[in-house]
């Protein structure tokens, strides 16, 4: 149906005077390719709001640019940009019908009403919400996620270049988010509309994105596939805002770690903590921590004992204590930790390649 851009942000940086001094943006540059579907990720107040109402033209950045493909378009008033826009705050009309909410930005255009009409019909198909049954009922008619199906029908109704959504599905319970996620994924597939989609949600993020962005106080942590980003953050902040982790403060002396029984050669896991000497915060997910011994690999193990276990239905949850100076935190199939006793020692292990290594605190 339309055919995306390029969206390439140019260290864009905005500042609030009106609260006080707010940084909200900070040097930021990212490049979103044609047709992909890519996620602005980070906690509240960290900018994201302000990256998307700069990309959307409703507000000028202090210094930066932004282009759509070749065009520079930072100046650019916002009904020239070929956006679609689902935001909180941009609401549908609840007194007028569906048909009305979703022809109102072709009609503004001066479009021929056949055309209008044509082109209601194949949206609101696109959003599975059949034309027979939905075109005629008014908005306060229709559930919560019937109504953000008719604001992405409107969004896309222009054919747009680009399509922004801030937050779309945050005020839906968690089944209809779901659907609906999985329903944006199959549209901008079908589409091809590059789309840029902003939340503070890492599992919708997680399971969204092409790529997504990680951002804290207006400054980009890093960019990468869902898997690249949560297997290897690029620093604390975004190994714990991606999920659980176990996070564990080490000495290193020449490059070697001493964990309880177990010696870690540093180098094994990153090259970068040859020799070195100094502390060390050695991250790994829950599930990377197993009670069943490596066939292969290089692997670290443990002797830990079982604090407690909370049963969250196919997995488990696994609360390990070493006595004071390491306690870890394992994610199990719960036919596995169903074995395991409770104040009982167990042997943990832990492949290497899932550790992660940082040198700092942030
Ligand atoms: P949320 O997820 O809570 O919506 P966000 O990541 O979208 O947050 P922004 O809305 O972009 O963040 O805000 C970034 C920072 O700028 C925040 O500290 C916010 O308080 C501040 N801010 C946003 N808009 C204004 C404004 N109009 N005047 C002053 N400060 C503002």
């Amino acid at each position: 149906m339309s055919r995306g851009v390029e969206v390439r942000i140019r260290d864009v940086s905005k500042t609030y005077l009106d609260r006080g001094r707010t940084d909200a943006l900070r040097g930021v540059s990212l490049t979103i390719n044609r047709g992909e579907l890519f996620t602005i990720l980070g906690p509240s107040g960290c900018g994201k709001t302000t990256l998307l109402r700069i990309i959307a033209g409703l507000l000028l950045p202090d210094r930066g640019r932004i282009f759509f493909d070749d065009e520079d378009v930072t100046y650019k008033p916002t009904y020239e940009r070929d956006i679609g826009m689902v935001f909180q705050d941009l609401a549908l009309f609840p007194h007028l019908t569906v048909y009305k909410n979703v022809a109102f930005g072709l009609e503004v255009t001066g479009r021929p009403k056949d055309y209008i009409e044509r082109k209601v019909r194949e949206v609101l198909e696109l959003v599975r919400l059949p034309y027979e049954v939905y075109a005629h009922r008014k908005i306060q008619q229709l559930s919560g996620g019937q109504q953000q199906r008719v604001a992405l029908a409107r969004a896309l109704a222009r054919d747009p270049k680009v399509l922004l959504l801030d937050e779309p599905f945050s005020h839906l319970d968690y089944k209809v988010r779901l659907e609906l996620i999985r329903e944006l994924k199959r549209l901008q597939r079908e589409t091809g509309v590059t789309t840029i989609y902003v939340t503070h949600d890492q599992n919708e993020a997680m399971m969204l994105s092409d790529r997504l962005a990680v951002i804290r106080d207006g400054v980009v942590q890093q960019v990468g596939t869902p898997d690249e980003v949560y297997r290897r953050p690029a620093n604390m902040f975004v190994a714990t805002f991606l999920g659980e982790a176990n996070v564990v403060r080490a000495r290193a002396v020449d490059g070697v770690v001493e964990l309880k029984n177990s010696k870690i050669d540093l180098s094994t896991v990153s090259e970068r903590f040859r020799g070195y000497t100094g502390d060390v915060w050695i991250f790994v997910r829950p599930e990377h921590l197993t009670f069943s011994p490596f066939s292969n690999g290089k692997y670290a193990s443990l002797k830990l004992s079982v604090v407690d276990k909370v049963f969250l239905g196919p997995l488990t949850k696994v609360i390990l204590d070493g006595y004071g100076d390491l306690s870890l935190e394992a994610l199990v199939p719960s036919y596995e930790a169903q074995k395991l006793q409770e104040k009982k020692e167990v042997e943990v292990f832990i492949s290497l390649d899932d550790l992660v290594l940082f040198s700092e605190e942030a």
